[in-house]
């Protein structure tokens, strides 16, 4: 038995059955390369579903983990730490909010934006306790827990979990009418991501955010904005919403804000939302530890520093454009911004699961989302030799 058989069947035995990976198993990366136990290397075209904004093992941000590994890694809330100011002001300052609250997992901040939007409700809007709605969109996707998936509208994920929490009314996404219809005397906010992620890469009608901004105005009602997949320059902008020129009320951030190599998440907001939270509403034992607070600020550095936001925008136009040029047989539609980019398989030539794994004998790594999409989102710092190589293979992997 090999190696990638060997270790498949070990944690095959031993783990949930929550997952279907493909079936290679990764013992060493860097940048934007991936190597299994056999030796094989592959070029890594999902970026831990852009949690690897950075690449693999960026050197600076690896040694700030080790630098900071060295001298304090966890002290609770319970006492204050120098790292924590540092990042929340670096954070703060670049995306030009009063203030942030550092999680670990995507899903908990999604969590703190949903609470912070409540007792917003309650205690400056005035809805009556136990009443706050929130509007959020059908397809989304925001997390696993129970309070999100009371939101979720993906029967694979909420069938057989219930009860969940009442208050969160959905409409379909990309339309701003029905927003404004489902709006109540109790609603406190509403929920969207800029782009659905794991809902296949749907793209909203311009002008959409900017519509929603609006009538989230007019009606005095919050907007929370999930970046947590499309943040730190995926789309060609440090957030997504910035192709829409708005400024939410509540961020979620995730994934990148990590670097690649440690779970860092936060909410950002302005005073008014954020003094919602005093002492013993909300909290978290390792959230804004030392080590995610030095990771995170670096990571922020390195995003700016190396220009990935605008490498991000420029790869993203020369990818989406060479992938249109291939015209393939098998490809139903391309769609994305920078370097977040869905390809629809036609029904007919096969599943989304089928060219993934057709692609990982090529040599490229890639996942479905949703039965028939196949997510695209390399490191933004991906050279352009690697980004050839791989639309080389994609050519021969569409050619139907
Ligand atoms: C991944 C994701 C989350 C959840 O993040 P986790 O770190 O997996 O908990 C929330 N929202 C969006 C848009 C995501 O893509």
């Amino acid at each position: 038995m090999n190696q990638t058989k060997k270790c498949i069947h070990q944690t095959n035995k031993y783990s949930a059955n929550n997952y279907h990976p493909l079936p290679l198993v990764v013992s060493k990366a860097q940048g934007s390369w991936v190597y299994d136990v056999d030796g094989h290397k592959y070029l890594d075209m999902l970026s831990s579903y852009s949690a690897l904004n950075h690449g693999h093992r960026h050197p600076k941000i690896i040694q700030a983990l080790k630098d900071q590994a060295d001298r304090v890694t966890l002290t609770s809330r319970a006492f204050h730490h120098d790292q924590m100011g540092s990042f929340l002001e670096k954070l703060c300052t670049l995306s030009g909010f009063d203030r942030a609250l550092p999680m670990n997992s995507g899903t908990e901040a999604v969590e703190t934006a949903l609470k912070a939007a409540r007792k917003w409700g309650y205690d400056v809007k005035g809805i009556p306790e136990g009443k706050a709605e929130i509007i959020a969109a059908e397809n989304n996707f925001s997390g696993r827990s129970i309070g999100v998936l009371s939101m979720s509208t993906g029967k694979l994920a909420t069938e057989g979990f219930g009860p969940y929490a009442p208050g969160f009314p959905t409409v379909p996404f990309g339309d701003a009418k029905a927003i404004e219809e489902a709006i109540t005397e109790n609603t406190a906010a509403v929920i969207l991501e800029p782009i659905q992620g794991e809902g296949g890469v749907v793209v909203p009608p311009e002008g959409y955010l900017k519509e929603v901004r609006e009538i989230t105005k007019k009606h005095n009602l919050l907007l929370i904005i999930d970046e947590v997949q499309t943040g730190f320059g995926r789309t060609g902008k440090l957030y997504c919403y910035q192709h829409e020129d708005i400024q939410p009320d509540i961020v979620i951030l995730g994934k990148a804000l990590g670097g690649g190599v440690y779970p860092v998440s936060a909410i950002l907001a302005d005073e008014g939302v954020m003094d919602v939270f005093v002492p013993g509403n909300h909290g978290s034992t390792f959230g804004g530890n030392p080590l995610a607070a030095r990771v995170a600020y670096t990571a922020l550095e390195v995003l700016m520093e190396e220009g990935l936001i605008e490498r991000s925008e420029e790869l993203g136009a020369y990818f989406m454009k060479t992938l249109k040029a291939m015209d393939s047989p098998v490809i139903e539609d391309i769609r994305g911004k920078g370097l977040m980019v869905g390809v629809e398989i036609k029904e007919a030539a096969g599943t989304g699961r089928d060219f993934s794994e057709k692609l990982m004998e090529l040599g490229v790594l890639v996942k479905d989302t949703k039965a028939q999409t196949l997510r695209f989102a390399p490191p933004l710092n991906i050279s352009k030799e690697d980004l050839d190589w791989g639309i080389d293979r994609m050519k021969m992997g569409f050619r139907g």
